[in-house]
């Protein structure tokens, strides 16, 4: 019987640090129950005592505070170009990360192993007790898979789980642009938000009453192959997911790179979009700026249905700031209902390369020490009842 265990590490997880007294009185458990509780998870390694509580009745009162370096998790926010790795605490914290250039399209093998170096070049002889993926694409969440991807060659139902079976613990697969929705309703305090990931592709994630939006087959939230409100009058532009007209083919990274070619700007990857920008190359700026309206328009109707209180932006093209954010907001102020737009804020992510990482750190973590299975945790490290068994 370890009901309320759950319960009792929420609320460290929430708070940090608490007393044995401020666990009875926000559990509303038992003392008894909260003492066996606590002694579980001290044993666990999960809480740890620290002196300088206050005292009652002469002895001081123990407190206890969550312990986010008992073990670490491992994460990957891979894009289409490029992909993060991190080694992260329990409480979703990246501790030490690492950048590298992939290509998505060179399929699930060559990608993972990227993400399987990182991984070791990362970690320090660390418990690992969960791995989360971020793909840029449909995910099946239940089953950790890739669900027809539009753009990911090779990543149709593959296994990735299995892939990354040597550590012999859960493992996350979650879409990229919801990963950093997570992370920013996290960082801001937020219940309701839309998190669009501006890269070389653009995704986004829903994050509202702060649960993240799926939908039935993990699709939601695809705001890059919605039609783009015209933006011309000539024919609507291929793009890469086989259709033609969608917002990805004027405002994602690629596209934008298209008509740099087009303009004879040099410029190879985003980052080199970023950099024609912050040099006030005017094409450039003329480009991103209108990559902005069109998001911006894509996005409207969303606030005036679903009334976010924040929009972030993240991805390698939000680095871009003002000169993409401006956009946005011109054509979200035009459009959108007045009383949705009152207390809306329009920004560019403060989390940076990281979001991702850190979205998927915390997705990884509520499965492993949320209430539904934290059981199977305290089984695996051989504690009972209260009472460390080994
Ligand atoms: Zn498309």
């Amino acid at each position: 019987m370890r009901t309320h265990i759950g319960e009792v590490l929420a609320l460290f997880r929430e708070h940090r640090e608490l007393s044995r007294t401020d666990v009875i009185d926000l559990s509303g458990l038992s003392r008894s129950t909260v003492n066996q509780r606590l002694a579980a998870l001290e044993a666990s390694g999960l809480i740890e005592q620290i002196g300088g509580g206050e005292s009652t009745g002469g002895r001081p009162s123990s407190r206890f505070v969550f312990n986010a370096d008992r073990a670490r998790l491992l994460t990957a926010d891979v894009g289409a170009t490029g992909l993060v790795a991190a080694v992260c605490d329990l409480s979703g914290t990246p501790v030490r990360w690492v950048s590298r250039r992939v290509d998505v399209w060179e399929g699930p093998d060559a990608v993972l192993s990227v993400v399987d170096d990182a991984f070791d070049e990362l970690l320090q002889g660390e418990d690992v007790w969960g791995v989360g993926i971020g793909v840029p694409g449909p995910v099946d969440f239940a089953a950790g898979e890739v669900v027809n991807p539009p753009i990911m060659t090779g990543w149709d139902r593959f296994d990735i789980r299995g892939w990354f079976a040597r550590f012999g613990v859960p493992v996350m697969v979650e879409n990229d642009a919801n990963a950093r929705a997570v992370a920013e309703a996290h960082q801001r305090h937020v219940d309701d938000l839309i998190s669009l990931k501006v890269g070389t592709g653009i995704g986004s994630g829903l994050v509202f009453n702060g649960q993240i939006i799926r939908g039935g087959e993990g699709a939601a939230g695809d705001i890059g192959h919605t039609a783009a409100v015209a933006s011309g009058d000539g024919e609507p532009l291929a793009c890469r997911c086989g259709n033609a007209g969608c917002v990805e083919a004027y405002a994602g990274g690629w596209a934008i790179l298209r008509d740099l070619a087009a303009a004879g700007v040099e410029a190879e990857h985003v980052s080199d979009v970023v950099a024609l920008v912050r040099r006030g190359e005017g094409t450039a700026v003329r480009l991103v700026r209108q990559a902005g309206r069109v998001l911006g328009d894509a996005v409207a109707d969303l606030v005036s249905i679903l009334n976010p209180r924040t929009i972030v932006l993240s991805g390698q093209l939000a680095e871009c700031e003002e000169v993409l954010l401006s956009g946005v907001r011109e054509r979200v102020y035009q459009r959108s209902q007045p009383l949705a737009t009152r207390h809306l804020s329009i920004t560019v992510s403060e989390l940076g390369e990281v979001a991702g990482v850190a979205g998927l750190a915390l997705t990884t973590s509520e499965r492993l020490l949320g209430t539904d299975d934290i059981d199977t945790l305290i089984d695996r490290l051989g504690v009972s009842d209260g009472l460390a068994t080994g």
